[in-house]
């Protein structure tokens, strides 16, 4: 459930009608409910009720500090995958103590920025990784504490690019090598072992390969822990996966995950940590554009946005399908007819959907992207110099610029002109 609905004909967010922030901010904006991330995040933690546990957001989803903030304050860790997002989550006001640091390839900087403001755990996931960590440790005079990520071989039945729990993926230390890595790891002295990491994919819409994922590391808990190896900590990565189209997808509730986690991991007496993005930001939050033209093709008609792929990469990037819905509420009945929605910028690959039946809209309209708060304004970019897309927080019937829109003074600012050029 989310906290965008049509009241008196017109779609909102919360109480707040999405037309006085599209005249407020300008178009495209991205509009998000700080009730459905609330919502979202208090889903897992009544999934996971009675074990112990941390929620660690996985904040590549969206990363707007007013949402790291918002999450912090209910109690979120984070999971961060650069030195960037580490910043982030502490301008977010979120302890070092619950910040894990995830990602294949960390850089020395980024293990000593970590390790000198203070991190819950690293995610190591691989030896070079493991032997440069506990170098930097040491030099610190620290030890840095970890687990390392296994790679179960599990095919998490997602789309080939956020898919990473195969063994042809980049991610992980295969199982199978596991024990010789933690072997190594506890003769380093910079080094603290205290668990084990996996994460499998992202958009996951059955639950049987987290089931699998998770016997496999179960089993390795027992083995390591026979290998003498302190296992009190396993973190199980994210991947969720949320309903994009609302007519014919139902995802797992996380309060089923819940169950399988409790159901293969729950008897070890491990704290569990949980990695979700997308299912706390994705359905918080629209994509909120306007019609610039509604073109006529040969065949076919075109509505051209004010939206583009720079600013929702989604489609383009993964085929990814998102609801798109007009603003104002369509009358009951109303015919639908199929329509080609694309944004202004000069490739064919800048189409959002194909043949899609709208009802009607027409220049000037406003429509909404439903399901674009994860993924979305993280992947925006420039290109084209286009604007970087804004940010809107809504709570209740008030709402806030967490990000503005930059002047295209400040767009050209940033570059320069070297003399010698002329
Ligand atoms: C991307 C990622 C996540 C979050 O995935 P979602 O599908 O957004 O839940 C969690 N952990 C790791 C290591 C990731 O790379």
């Amino acid at each position: 459930m989310d906290h965008f609905l049509y009241r008196d004909g017109v779609l909102r967010a919360e109480d707040v009608p999405l037309p006085e922030i599209a005249s407020a901010v300008g178009t495209p904006v991205y509009v998000y409910s700080a009730a459905t991330l609330t919502r979202h995040f208090r889903v897992f933690e009544e999934a996971l009720a009675g074990l112990d546990h941390l929620i660690c957001y996985a904040m590549k989803a969206n990363s707007n500090l007013a949402v790291l903030r918002l999450l912090g304050r209910l109690g979120a860790g984070m999971d961060v995958v650069s030195g960037g997002e580490y910043l982030r989550a502490r301008a977010a006001g979120v302890p070092g103590e619950r910040i894990v640091f995830s990602g294949v390839g960390k850089t020395r900087d980024e293990m000593r920025l970590a390790l000198g403001q203070g991190i819950r755990q690293f995610n190591v996931e691989s030896e070079p990784e493991l032997f440069a960590l506990d170098a930097v440790a040491r030099e610190m005079g620290l030890r840095a504490p970890i687990a390392i990520r296994v790679n179960p071989d599990v095919d998490a039945k997602t789309h080939a690019k956020i898919a990473t729990g195969k063994s042809e993926n980049k991610f992980g230390i295969p199982i199978a090598r596991a024990r010789a890595v933690y072997a190594e790891a506890a003769a380093l002295a910079g080094i603290a072992v205290v668990g084990i990491d996996v994460h499998i994919g992202s958009q996951l819409v059955d639950l049987a390969p987290y089931e699998a994922a998770f016997a496999k590391v179960a089993a390795l808990t027992a083995e390591l822990r026979a290998d003498g190896h302190d296992i009190r900590r396993l973190d199980l990565g994210g991947g969720l996966g949320i309903p994009y189209r609302r007519d014919n997808q139902a995802p797992p509730l996380p309060f089923d995950y819940g169950a399988v986690i409790r159901r293969t991991l729950g008897h070890l007496g491990c704290e569990i940590e949980i990695e979700p993005g997308r299912l706390i930001a994705g359905n918080a939050g629209v994509l909120l554009s306007r019609v610039i033209w509604r073109k006529r093709g040969e065949g076919r008609d075109f509505l051209i946005l004010d939206a583009a792929m720079n600013d929702l990469v989604r489609p383009a990037m993964y085929d990814a399908w998102h609801d798109i819905v007009p603003v104002s509420e369509p009358e009951a009945g109303a015919e639908l007819a199929p329509i080609d929605i694309v944004g202004p910028v000069c490739e064919t690959g800048d189409t959002f959907a194909t043949a899609r039946p709208m009802p009607f809209v027409g220049e000037g309209d406003l429509v909404a992207f439903r399901s674009a708060g994860a993924y979305g304004a993280v992947m925006a970019s420039e290109y084209n110099t286009r604007a970087l897309v804004p940010e809107v927080l809504v709570s209740g019937d008030h709402y806030a610029v967490v990000r503005a829109r930059p002047s295209f003074d400040e767009i050209l600012s940033r570059d320069t002109i070297p003399d010698w050029i002329g």
